[in-house]
């Protein structure tokens, strides 16, 4: 059944009312999109460390209200409205934490789950004053593209041979854990250096503001540009490791 959407990013009327979970599923599932993974319940699970029954009965639900299609191959495949409702909220999500760190001045580690706070509740009023507010960022505080289409794929940290020079793009996965994580070990997005060293338990760059050591399952949700660069691969490790311990979103 087709869903009314009459919903645009700025102005306009807004969209009905998707509950707050179907809304972070969606923001996955365009992040999916987005990194070249196919959108299965399967990847759905890895991405949000969640169990495939919580995950496939979801999709049921998103499905029966229009926002996405099963394709022959059981893959999902948003809706012309789905792709929309997931392209404004995932927008809106990256333009707060933009406006919470750089009007705000929230430490960007501690933005993500005050944007997917407020994110559900924002009027087209407000997102358009906030845009105002930013100037000419195009990124959230992570490296995300606000504007769709200035997404550079980039490789993984993970992959990147010793020598190579290396700037960050992006942070793959925004769970707050691991977003301490990374800035405690002194990573940015627009972070410039070295790969100083790389072994099965840890990658460690080393840049002008010293040296950065995370564990190589987070080094796997680390885009980078690099000199050479390694091949592309999608960034949703098996699971996720800071020490010994396991996060995820
Ligand atoms: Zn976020
Ligand atoms: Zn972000």
């Amino acid at each position: 059944m087709a869903r009314r959407n009459p919903f645009t990013r700025l102005g306009g009327v807004s969209h009905e009312q998707a509950t707050v979970a179907e809304e972070e599923y969606l923001q996955i599932m365009f992040w999916l999109e987005e990194a070249g993974l196919p959108i299965t319940g399967a990847n759905i699970a890895r991405a949000m460390q969640l169990s495939a029954p919580t995950v496939h009965e979801m999709i049921g639900r998103l499905e029966r209200d229009g926002y996405v299609e099963r394709l022959s191959d059981k893959s999902l495949a948003f809706t012309a409205d789905g792709r929309d409702h997931a392209k404004a909220i995932v927008t809106r999500h990256r333009l707060i934490e933009r406006f919470l760190t750089d009007v705000l001045g929230v430490p960007w580690d501690e933005v993500h789950e005050e944007a997917e706070r407020l994110e559900h509740a924002m009027s087209p009023v407000l997102e358009e004053r906030m845009l105002a507010a930013i100037g000419d960022a195009k990124t959230c505080p992570h490296g995300h593209p606000i504007v769709e289409g200035a997404r550079e794929q980039g490789a993984l940290l993970a992959d990147v041979e010793p020598g190579a020079s290396v700037l960050v793009l992006r942070f793959e996965n925004e769970a707050e854990e691991i977003l301490h994580y990374l800035k405690e070990a002194g990573l940015r997005p627009g972070l410039d250096g070295t790969l100083e060293h790389s072994d099965a338990q840890e990658v460690v760059l080393s840049s002008g503001d010293g040296r950065h050591a995370v564990s190589r399952s987070v080094a796997e949700t680390v885009s980078v540009r690099a000199d050479p660069s390694p091949d592309p691969r999608p960034p949703l490790p098996e699971q996720l490791e800071l020490s010994s311990d396991r996060y995820g979103r």
